[in-house]
Parts: C-alpha cells; sequence; structure tokens
C-alpha cells in the first residue's frame, strides 16, 4: 500500500508532528486557522487508544508552547469507543482538561458510531464548553442534531458526510445532501454558536455567501473549512474576502483510510494514482 503514499502526501501535512508543524506554521503565516487531526480511527487495542492520546497531549503541548489558538479534531474509536465507551472517555477528558484556550471537535463518524459520538459530546460539553461536534448533511437526523446543538450553544462543523450510507437513513442524490446542506447551514449560520462550513462545493458557496451578505452575517461569527491540499484557490479567495478560513490538517502514520475516502471522492484523484503506477511499473521494467 506504499505506493499510495504520492498520492497521500497530497493531502496529509507529514507523518510525524515536527513535520506537521512546519506545516500548520505555514499555514498561519499565511493567514489560515487550522483544526488538527492525527490520523488512526478504528483501533481495538487499548494500548492503540493510549498511545492516540499521548500522540494528542504531545500535540496540546506544542501548540500551547508556540501560542497559536487552534482546533482539535478527534475521532472516538480511535480514542477507544470500540473497546469501552468509559475508557474512551476518560482518553478524550484527558485531552479536553490539557486543552485550555483551544477548541477540541469529534468526527463525526460511519452510522454504527452516530448516535454514541454525539451523546459523548452532549455529555461532556456541559463540563468543557470548547468541545464542539461534527454532523453531516446526508444523514436524515441532521436537523434534529442540528437543533439539539443550538439548543446546547456546541459549536457544530458542518460537512456532507464522507462515509457509503443506505438510502434507509441518508440521501443519495447530491441534489438532496446539497438541499439539507443549504438548510442546516443557514440555520447555524443565524442561530448556531461559532459554526463552520466545510465543503469545497462552489455551488453550495456561492449560496451561503449570497446568504451571509442578503442576512448581515458577521464574516467573524463563523469559519470556512475546508481540507488540507484540496481547492487552495478557494482557501486563498475566502481568505482574502475577509472570512475565517480553517484548514483541517492531518497527519500521522495512519494515513491509509484518510487517504483512501480522498480517493474515491474525485474520479481525477484515481486516474492520478493509476497513472503513477502504471509509469512506476513502466519505469522499473526499461531500468531493467
Ligand atoms: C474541514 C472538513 C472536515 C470534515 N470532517 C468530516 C467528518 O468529520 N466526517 C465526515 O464524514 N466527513 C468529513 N468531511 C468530508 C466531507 O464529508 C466530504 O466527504 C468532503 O468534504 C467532500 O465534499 P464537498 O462538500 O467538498 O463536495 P464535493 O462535491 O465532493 O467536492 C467539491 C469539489 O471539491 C474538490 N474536491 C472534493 N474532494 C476532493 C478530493 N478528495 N480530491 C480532490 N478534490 C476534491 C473538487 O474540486 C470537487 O469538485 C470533512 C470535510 C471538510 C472540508
Amino acid at each position: 500500500m506504499h505506493l499510495l503514499y504520492p498520492f497521500a502526501k497530497r493531502f496529509i501535512a507529514g507523518e510525524d508532528l515536527p513535520t506537521a508543524m512546519r506545516s500548520i506554521n505555514t499555514l498561519c503565516g499565511q493567514g489560515y486557522w487550522s483544526t488538527i487531526d492525527i490520523l488512526g480511527e478504528h483501533v481495538h487495542l487499548p494500548e492503540q487508544a493510549d498511545a492516540a492520546k499521548r500522540a494528542y497531549l504531545d500535540l496540546l503541548q506544542e501548540a500551547n508552547r508556540m501560542g497559536h489558538r487552534m482546533d482539535f479534531s478527534v475521532k472516538l474509536t480511535q480514542m477507544g469507543l470500540d473497546i469501552d465507551p468509559e475508557f474512551c472517555k476518560r482518553n478524550v477528558e484527558e485531552i479536553l482538561q490539557s486543552a485550555g484556550n483551544h477548541t477540541v471537535r469529534f468526527d463525526i463518524e460511519g452510522s454504527e458510531h452516530t448516535q454514541r459520538i454525539i451523546s459523548m459530546c452532549v455529555d461532556l460539553h456541559e463540563k468543557y464548553p470548547n468541545l464542539g461536534q461534527a454532523l453531516q448533511a446526508y444523514l436524515f437526523r441532521t436537523g434534529s442534531d442540528v437543533e439539539n446543538m443550538i439548543q446546547r450553544r456546541v459549536s457544530v462543523r458542518l460537512c456532507k458526510g464522507a462515509y457509503k450510507e443506505p438510502p434507509s437513513i441518508a440521501w443519495q442524490d447530491m441534489d438532496d445532501i446539497r438541499a439539507n446542506f443549504l438548510q442546516q447551514a443557514f440555520r447555524l449560520l443565524k442561530e448556531g454558536h461559532e459554526p463552520s462550513i466545510a465543503t469545497h462545493d462552489e455551488f453550495l458557496l456561492t449560496e451561503i455567501l449570497s446568504f451571509v451578505e442578503k442576512e448581515k452575517i458577521d464574516p467573524q461569527s463563523f469559519y470556512f473549512e475546508m481540507l488540507y491540499g484540496i481547492r487552495r484557490d478557494l482557501q486563498g479567495l475566502l481568505r482574502d474576502k475577509g472570512y475565517r478560513m480553517r484548514i483541517y490538517v492531518p497527519y500521522g502514520k495512519s494515513w491509509l483510510p484518510y487517504t483512501l475516502r480522498r480517493l474515491v471522492e474525485k474520479k481525477e484523484n484515481i486516474l492520478f494514482v493509476l497513472r503513477h503506477l502504471f509509469r512506476e511499473t513502466v519505469g522499473l521494467r526499461r531500468l531493467n
């Protein structure tokens, strides 16, 4: 699978903390905000979850030393949700206790975990108001989750959703997903607490920008969020218009599942990988 690394490098800020920190510093110098994700998910051994928690604690220490205010994206299946929810909660609480001024946000994973992730967020948010939650516009349930998060003043990141979900619980058609995205985004922009609008979809961004202008929404009351390495043109454009642009910066050695999700999102990505594999194979044959 190392053959995929040239592709993965477009989407991750490196495999270790010092390399990732260089990218984060560069982004900060260019006027971007960051949310940092240490890659990893679906761990089944307590020592793996423990190692992931320690990596976040090291990262927080480094962030405090640098003095930038940051957001940290955490996957609960990386913290041991599938091993034992209480063990997972203790791991996350250690991170939250060290987070101080920074915000921590639960990524939203596949639907077999949705309810457990949201319940843990709601539970912990009472004690840690700096905890936020990501939600997926493709799920039918998201309208009521958005309502719940608005009532509780939980900061929401709204994205379309990156997992394969069945038609019994999720819209499959892009027009339906976009319609729900806009409905929830408009609510969050008017009533939400520091929401972030996480998409690279130009249609959605155009609709959102005209809503923000029409409703005179303060550009400093929300964030746009995009993934590291994707649509840098749009990232710069929104930043230059005076919006807060936050970049989701993943790093770490467990880059494969994240990379595979990025791979299937765009057919050109599959062609890029195939071209690369073809060049490598033909190149090797020529040299032999
Ligand atoms: C900041 C952030 C956080 C996220 N967090 C989560 C999460 O917690 N849980 C979750 O399920 N999903 C998450 N996602 C992923 C999200 O759900 C979508 O899968 C992803 O953003 C693609 O959807 P899109 O809205 O950008 O629209 P799309 O229609 O997929 O893309 C719009 C345009 O963006 C560009 N683009 C998009 N993806 C790629 C790619 N992989 N490679 C190259 N170009 C691309 C293309 O130009 C494309 O035409 C997150 C996304 C962002 C931006």
